[in-house]
């Protein structure tokens, strides 16, 4: 059994699977930002895609979620703070040359029919 990439603790299987197989609904903001740093990490493309909120989907192509999600080495997710619909984290990773990077975003959620979907991401921090 394999520790969740989310660095929860947990069993992957008791922690983000069940979101990404969608057997389960991330019932926060917080859960749900966890989920899609574990989607990135296995490159489940149509999770990051179902789970962006269908007002700025298009702006974050599959194309370039799976470039994103494929081309560096995920490291280790840092929740900062999180609000009812805001997560401030940091993410680190190695980059295409192996060169140590962090992203640092503030990303905002919002809850509609019961679900929680990223809306966008403040990078200028
Ligand atoms: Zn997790």
């Amino acid at each position: 059994m394999k520790l969740c990439y989310c660095g929860s603790g947990y069993l992957f299987g008791d922690c983000c699977e069940p979101f990404l197989k969608k057997v389960a609904v991330a019932p926060s903001a917080v859960v749900l930002m966890r989920s899609r740093y574990s989607a990135y990490c296995v490159a489940n493309v149509d999770y990051l895609v179902q789970t962006t909120h269908s007002s700025t989907r298009k702006l974050y192509p599959k194309s370039s979620i799976l470039e994103f999600a494929t081309q560096n080495h995920w490291l280790q997710l840092e929740i900062l703070s999180a609000t009812h619909d805001t997560v401030t984290f940091k993410a680190y990773y190695l980059d295409a040359s192996l060169a140590p990077q962090v992203h640092y975003e503030e990303s905002t959620f919002v809850l509609e029919d019961g679900a929680w979907y990223y809306v966008e991401g403040n990078y200028e921090l």
